[in-house]
């Protein structure tokens, strides 16, 4: 079929460190006192979308164990094959450019409406997962609403965003609050290790990804993660005079600004906080450079840098070009103020 689109398989059991959650889950199902709709919040990449795959999955299994869905009756096939007819996902769509859309349209959830009040094809719950919600539009969020007060019986609907908080405050006040944060490190530390090739790159992974395991792996495998050490050098050449902005810009427009604006927001935050007096920094296998360049910043006029990088991250989701975003980036830190003599 040429508009068939690879799909990741379904996940039918949470990470190691949802089980306590997972445990609260099953137990409101089973004791019939699940709401109607889930508010699952937390950081990115700590596996709000498995763990909402795979409660999903139990609850439309057929023949459902303690430990998740059984994974091979007729529902959990239809769920590997992505034609479940009980169960509607809704996130973002791309454009005709092939670029993601800023937002989950008004069309998009009124499908959910049509969804909700039709009965169920398989005699179970009929479910609803929007991934990332808070990217809802206000027409969006106002077009939910009613599904949200009078669901159908046996729906579910997921609402699952690492901005929870931005979540229109009506469609808040209608979910039950699922808030999740990042695993104990030793947890992650325990999924993270095996899979990279050795403990030390684990932790640094960890702490970049704040926490977050997935985030880490997929931090791991980014366009920037290995080019730290070379972008924080010219950072340091531009700060002590050695190196021309533009040139420096040059040199990165081939990586691209989606990799390189995200890499300077993390190294100009290790450095604010150096300048700032923090002993600690993220990026600790590049520490002693870290702390020449803070040596010679001004924690403020780093920060108020960091600042101008994200609203460049936010111009560059808007379609303006990456190469000029990152020859002012560049400029910009040429020119910011040294620190004050001591
Ligand atoms: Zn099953």
């Amino acid at each position: 079929m040429s508009d068939e689109v690879a799909r990741a398989p379904w996940s039918f059991f949470p990470y190691a460190w949802h089980q306590a959650t997972w445990q609260r889950l099953t137990t409101l199902a089973q004791e019939s006192r699940l709401p109607h709709a889930l508010l699952v919040g937390g950081p990115a990449g700590i596996g709000k979308h498995r763990l909402a795959q795979a409660f999903s999955a139990w609850l439309l299994c057929q023949v459902p164990t303690a430990a998740g869905a059984c994974g091979h009756c007729k529902s959990c096939s239809l769920l590997n094959a992505g034609s479940h007819p009980d169960l509607l996902e809704l996130g973002l769509e791309t454009n005709d450019k092939g670029k993601l859309k800023q937002a989950i349209g008004v069309d998009q959830v009124r499908a959910v409406v049509d969804f909700a009040v039709k009965s169920s094809q398989l005699g179970g719950y009929r479910i609803v997962m929007v991934e990332p919600a808070h990217l809802m539009n206000v027409s969006s969020s106002n077009a939910l609403l009613k599904t949200l007060e009078e669901p159908g019986r046996q729906t579910l609907i997921l609402l699952l965003s690492s901005q929870a908080l931005t979540l229109s405050a009506t469609v808040r006040s209608r979910c039950q609050k699922l808030l999740l944060g990042t695993p104990p490190a030793e947890e992650a530390l325990a999924w993270l290790a095996p899979q990279l090739r050795d403990a030390a790159t684990a932790r640094l992974l960890l702490d970049l990804a704040d926490g977050a395991p997935l985030a880490a792996l997929t931090l791991r495998d980014s366009l920037w993660f290995p080019e730290r050490e070379r972008l924080l050098k010219d950072l340091a050449g531009l700060s002590e005079g050695r190196l021309a902005a533009l040139a420096v810009a040059q040199r990165w427009h081939a990586l691209g600004a989606e990799a390189v604006l995200p890499a300077l927001v993390s190294l100009c935050e290790d450095i604010a906080r150096q300048a700032a007096g923090a002993v600690v920094v993220k990026h600790r296998d590049l520490a002693p450079i870290i702390g020449a360049v803070a040596r010679r910043s001004s924690p403020a006029a780093v920060l108020a840098f960091c600042q101008g990088l994200a609203e460049k991250q936010r111009l560059l989701a808007g379609n303006v070009a990456g190469s000029s975003l990152l020859d002012a980036a560049f400029s910009e830190w040429k020119r910011l103020p040294a620190a004050a003599a001591q």
